[in-house]
Order: C-alpha cells, then structure tokens, then sequence
C-alpha cells in the first residue's frame, strides 16, 4: 500500500500544500522546526486518528486558524481509498470515501502505519505501558475484533475498579463483584490470546532482526510478560482458569486497594538480550538495536497478516544510527515499502540508489 497523495490545510505550521508522493521513497529534507516531523504527524494521522506526539487535538491546528482539514488518496492492492480528516473547533470527522465515520476508530486497517523516531528508544527502556501501546496499536491496526475487545476490556475494568472502591467503603455488596469478575477474565482472555499469537511470531522475527543487525553478536529473546502463570503454549481455557484464580487469591488485596491489580492492562513484554535484560540494563546501543528490531518485525508481521507493507515513517533516525545499522534498515525497506524520511540534510542519504522523491521544507513550505 501507499499514500500517492497529500493535501494539508491549516495543519500546524503548514497552511496549504498539495503534494504527490512517490511509492517508494519520499525524502523530507530541512533544517530544524520547519515542519518536517509535521508532515509525518499528518500523514500518522490518516493512518491511525490519533497524533503520535500530543493527544490534545487542538495543538493540531495551526495556531492563526480554528480548524483543519488533511485529506490523502491511499492505493491498496485491490482498492483505492480516499482519507479525510476535517478538525473544526473542538469536533473531529473522518471521512472514508466520503462517508463519514461513526467512531474515530474505525479509521484503524486502512493506513497501514509503522513510525520510527528517536524517541522509540522509549519502547524499550520506557515504563510497561509503552510496549502494550506498541502491541495494541500494531494489533487493532490489522483485527478489528481485537480493537473492539480491547476497548470493552478497558470499560470492564473502569466499571469493576468503582464497584471495588465502593466494596471497599461499604457502599456496595461483594456478591456483586462476580458479574465483572467473569466479564473480566472472558474480555481479557481474548486479549491475552491474541497478544501471545502475535508475540510468537514477532519473537521469531525480532531474533533474527537482531543477529543481523549485530553480526550475530545479539540474541533478543521477547516474552509475555504477566503476573499469571502462563505462555504462548497455553490453551484459552487455561488463561481463563489462571486468571480467575488469580483474582479470587487477590480478593482481599484488590477490595483494600480498589484497583483491579492483574490482566493484560498491567502485562508487559519482556525483552532479553544475551540473558540481560535490556529494559533496564541493556546500553543504549543495545536498547536502540532492540528498539530498531522490534520496528522492524512489526514491519513483517502486519506483511504476514494482511498481505501488504505498511507505510514507514522514518523521522530523524539516521542521526542515532551507526552505518551498519543504517545499511541495514535502507537494504530492507528497498523497493518494497513506502518510507519518508526525513533528515536535515541528503549526505547520507544520497547513497541510496533507488527511486526517490526530494522535499525541502521551509517554515511549513514545500
Ligand atoms: P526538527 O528537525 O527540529 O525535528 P522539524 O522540521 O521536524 O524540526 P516540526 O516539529 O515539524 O519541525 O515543526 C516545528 C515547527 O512547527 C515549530 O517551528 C513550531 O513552532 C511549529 N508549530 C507547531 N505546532 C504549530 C501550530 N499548531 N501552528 C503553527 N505552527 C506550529
Ligand atoms: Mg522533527
């Protein structure tokens, strides 16, 4: 897949622009704040919704102006798609083909997306709920079921976190805990066995990304994170039974403290390069490669999943990577994966020899 085409009006510091990108490589070339990570924000934004870097939307439109409006032309294999994004005031509507969205959501597994920027080194060294993000946002981009599970799980717990409190202060009877524990441990269940099929085949991926990118000096070793006793060999059921019984050992704890205190919400990733564990003891090399090779696993596990690349964002990434690293990473998106770049100059980048376009960026001018 790939984004062909791009218009911007009033989307941060850009006013208007129209631009036509190239299937393979776009370079997005300029000195520092002029809008090149804009750029990739609004292209970000047509994939997923959401902005990468705030979630407040407002910080969205250009600060002269009260709205904005983004549209992109996506070509797939069997289908063209146009995207709209129309910000006014504080309300948000997306358009797919001209109809308009019920939910936000529901733009996930059109724009395919996969961002790598310097703050990634976050994904590894970062608190747990950067990795969950990572699995959450790579799988609601290809299932929607898993989307809709997850968002009913995280209702689930809302709603059983104030009945726990409400036990708690006396203000609610503990028989009425069984309703959510149930719902609780169904919802997160699935979740749970979606996370680890998608983890079973990104460990083999993000092992072999690793030796590669370190000569075979790195082996990276990825795994399901959770208080409950289990592994990508455990059977639903047993999930199920792991769980509940996690919670009725914890009843106490969890009423006294009015949080549900286990389940995919608080689950994690565990990274493991030659037996240490990077997360916190890895060096910052280390932590980046790691970081670097789970992108890029995510980048053949969607291909696997739904038969095409996604679109990668490459935002300044170059100035952190060593040239064997760089090598790397510009031998496997060849040819084959829509990529922008950007950089605030073409030094290295000139070597690459494959098709390409070239955009230099100016105060929000291309
Ligand atoms: P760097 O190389 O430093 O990463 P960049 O080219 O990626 O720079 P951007 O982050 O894309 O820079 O753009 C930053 C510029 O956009 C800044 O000058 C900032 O003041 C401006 N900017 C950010 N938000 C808005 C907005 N809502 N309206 C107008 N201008 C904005
Ligand atoms: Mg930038």
């Amino acid at each position: 897949m790939y984004l062909s085409q791009l218009f911007l009006n009033n989307f941060r510091n850009y006013s208007e622009e129209y631009l036509q990108f190239n299937p393979n490589l776009n370079l997005i070339i300029g000195d520092n704040a002029q809008g090149k990570t804009n750029l990739l924000e609004a292209i970000y934004l047509l994939g997923t919704g959401n902005s990468h870097r705030t979630n407040v939307n407002s910080e969205l439109v250009n600060w002269e102006e009260n709205g904005f409006y983004l549209k992109g032309e996506l070509i797939k294999e069997t289908q063209n798609y146009k995207l709209e994004i129309k910000m006014q005031g504080r309300s948000k509507e997306i358009r797919v083909n001209n109809n308009k969205l019920e939910k936000n959501s529901d733009l996930l597994g059109y724009l395919n997306i996969i961002i790598f920027s310097p703050e990634d080194l976050e994904l590894v060294k970062g608190s747990p709920s950067r990795r969950r993000k990572f699995l959450n946002l790579e799988l609601s981009q290809i299932q929607p079921y898993y989307k809709h599970t997850l968002k009913e799980y995280d209702q689930v717990v809302k709603q059983r976190n104030q009945l726990l409190k409400k036990i708690r202060d006396a203000n609610a009877p503990q028989e009425m805990l069984e309703v959510w524990d149930q719902q609780l441990v169904d919802l997160g269940t699935k979740v749970i066995v979606k996370r680890l099929e998608a983890l079973e085949k990104l460990k083999v991926l993000a092992r072999l990304m690793q030796r590669k990118l370190t000569n075979g000096a790195e082996s990276l070793k990825l795994q399901y994170d959770s208080k409950l006793n289990i592994d990508g060999d455990s059977s639903k059921e047993e999930i199920k039974t792991e769980f509940s019984s996690y919670i009725q050992r914890k009843r106490k704890k969890e009423i006294e403290r009015g949080v549900t205190t286990v389940g995919p919400h608080r689950d994690d990733i565990s990274l493991v390069v030659n037996d240490v564990d990077v997360r916190k003891y890895g060096s910052q090399g280390q932590q980046r490669t790691t970081a670097l090779a789970l992108k890029l696993s995510e980048l053949e596990f969607m291909k696997s999943e739904i038969g095409e690349y996604p679109v990668l964002l490459l935002d300044d990434v170059f100035s952190e990577l060593d040239n064997k690293r760089s090598n790397y990473l510009l031998e496997t998106i060849k040819n084959k994966i829509q990529t922008f770049i950007t950089n605030t100059n073409l030094k290295r980048l000139k070597e690459l020899r494959q098709n390409h376009n070239i955009y230099r960026i100016k105060k929000g001018s291309v």
